[in-house]
């Protein structure tokens, strides 16, 4: 099959979260067995051209049509660890993607439906018919409307789309304008509740909902958040709709890559192990110690890696922080805020903090730092309010450092309760969940999860032993999507 997917993000070249590893995933597992991949991303200018081979031009002034004139771009080319990479540059005095940040302008919806619509503009010239474009996220929701409502009468006709939700949150609400720029106009039809209109707000049209009405078939990244769109809260408005068409509705989990994430061949990190030789993770820890200047004490090392965001509920990472203080351990935070409320709290904490032995809070991006800590760190915490999937916890899995999550999404579908789960046996346990949102909840799983670090040494390495042992690889989850494009190749 020949598959191209459309995204904003691409590791580790364009990486804001999971999105990223996710897109380039995938596409080297589906490219392992044998199908032809291509990626089309936005050019940025902050992207790390550090992480591209063979840059050339590909396609020199492409005329992509914008409220009833033409944007002329250039398409890049280049390897991104032996993925194919398309780049759009688009030469508009709005510097669509040179604002030196990937997210977070005035402007967001109109810049992913420029991009959505050149990625399409660009399939049509330059003559590529994929069986399946697979695309992501709000950003990208407009490419099957486009693409069924405009490009099918042009040459893509025998295109299928399957379009993956990765965060329901972000759903890119839009005014009429959007139709108007990107040729989709008629706005009398395209406001109607059952094409594109937001759900709850009649004067918007809502790109998410438009990628799943239109497309072939949609998912999000776990099958307990897929059954939590649906049927609870999580679905941000969007339940109604998925009940609509939920006959091309699933949930497939995320994989991650064991060639960048595992501690058997991670370059990032000093000391090299495998489950046999799990006594030199603490090699790791004295590493990761040395380097954030932590004491060296025996104590266990708590972390947390992720985005600092509402979703991934700050206020019980800001709880762990203070309640390992008081159980004696270490606690090491890398993490980023888009918000400003939430980027000024903890750059308090961090000056407040900054002088403590045992705590560590590094605030930004650092993928290199974060290899060190999946494997130095004993602990990883994970309390988010709501989480689609959840990478962190399986790359914590598989560097036998112990997940503290709360039961929700892909973090159900991931971790099971040493002590309490029903649904697997003991020795295929992995880890501590907590189901509610209060201190008290997080504090008795970490409880539980440090005095069996404290006083079962033993137990506590069984327990690393049997999270390694998991396979969150790409294996599974490739097959699955895979099943998806021939069903709705031959649709
Ligand atoms: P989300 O997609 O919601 O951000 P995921 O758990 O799915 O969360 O994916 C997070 C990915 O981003 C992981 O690979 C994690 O290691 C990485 N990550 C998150 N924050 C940072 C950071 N500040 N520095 C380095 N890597 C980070």
């Amino acid at each position: 099959m020949y598959i191209v997917q459309i995204a904003s993000e691409c590791a580790p070249v364009i990486k804001a979260g999971g999105l990223g590893d996710v897109v380039y995933g995938l596409s080297r597992e589906l490219e392992i067995r044998g199908h032809a991949v291509e990626i089309i991303l936005p050019k940025y200018d902050c992207m790390r051209y550090d992480q591209i081979w063979g840059w050339h031009e590909a396609y020199r002034d492409l005329s992509v049509p914008w409220y009833g004139a033409s944007i002329t771009c250039d398409v890049f080319c280049g390897w991104v660890h032996g993925r194919l990479c398309f780049f759009i540059d688009p030469h508009s005095e709005d510097f669509f993607f040179n604002r030196r940040t990937y997210y977070g302008c005035d402007d967001d919806n109109m810049r992913f439906a420029f991009f959505s619509k050149a990625a399409l503009e660009f399939l049509l010239i330059a003559n590529k018919r994929p069986d399946i474009i697979h695309c992501h996220d709000w950003q990208t929701g407009l490419v099957p409307v486009m693409l069924f409502e405009i490009y099918k009468h042009h040459g893509l006709e025998f295109q299928r789309v399957c379009y993956t939700i990765h965060n329901f949150k972000h759903q890119g609400p839009a005014g009429a304008e959007v139709l108007t720029a990107t040729g989709l106009n008629r706005p009398e039809y395209y406001f109607q509740y059952d094409r594109l209109q937001d759900n709850f707000n009649p004067f918007a049209i809502n790109f998410m909902k438009g990628g799943i009405v239109y497309s072939n078939y949609f998912n999000t990244v776990s099958p307990h958040h897929a059954w939590e769109a649906h049927y609870g809260e999580f679905g941000y408005g969007l339940g109604h709709t998925i009940h609509l068409h939920q006959d091309k509705f699933g949930g497939i989990l995320n994989g991650i890559d064991y060639d960048v994430w595992n501690p058997q061949v991670d370059r990032f990190i000093p000391h090299k192990f495998t489950p046999e030789t799990l006594e030199d993770k603490q090699k790791n820890k004295k590493a990761l110690r040395e380097r954030l200047l932590l004491q060296h004490e025996d104590k266990p090392l708590i972390a947390y890696i992720g985005r600092l965001d509402d979703q991934k509920g700050v206020h019980l990472v800001h709880h762990a922080i203070y309640h390992s203080l008081l159980r004696n351990c270490q606690f090491v935070l890398l993490g980023s805020a888009t918000e400003a409320g939430i980027n000024n709290h903890f750059q308090h904490e961090k000056v407040f903090l900054n002088d403590n032995p045992d705590i560590h809070l590094e605030l930004g991006f650092n993928e290199e730092l974060s290899h060190l800590i999946y494997a130095g760190a004993d602990f990883i915490v994970v309390p988010s309010n709501f989480e689609p999937c959840g990478l962190t916890q399986m790359i914590g899995l598989k560097y036998g450092t112990v997940p503290i999550v709360r039961g929700v999404g892909g973090l159900v579908n991931t971790v099971f309760d040493r002590d309490y789960d029903e649904t697997h046996p003991p020795e295929e346990r992995n880890g501590y969940v907590f189901y509610q949102t209060d201190y008290s909840a997080l504090e008795s799983a970490m409880d539980r999860a440090i005095g069996l670090w404290r006083y079962y040494p033993e137990e506590f390495e069984k327990l690393q032993l049997q999270g390694m042992a998991h396979d969150y690889s790409w294996n599974n989850p490739g097959e699955d999507y895979l099943a998806v494009f021939e069903l709705i190749r031959h649709k």
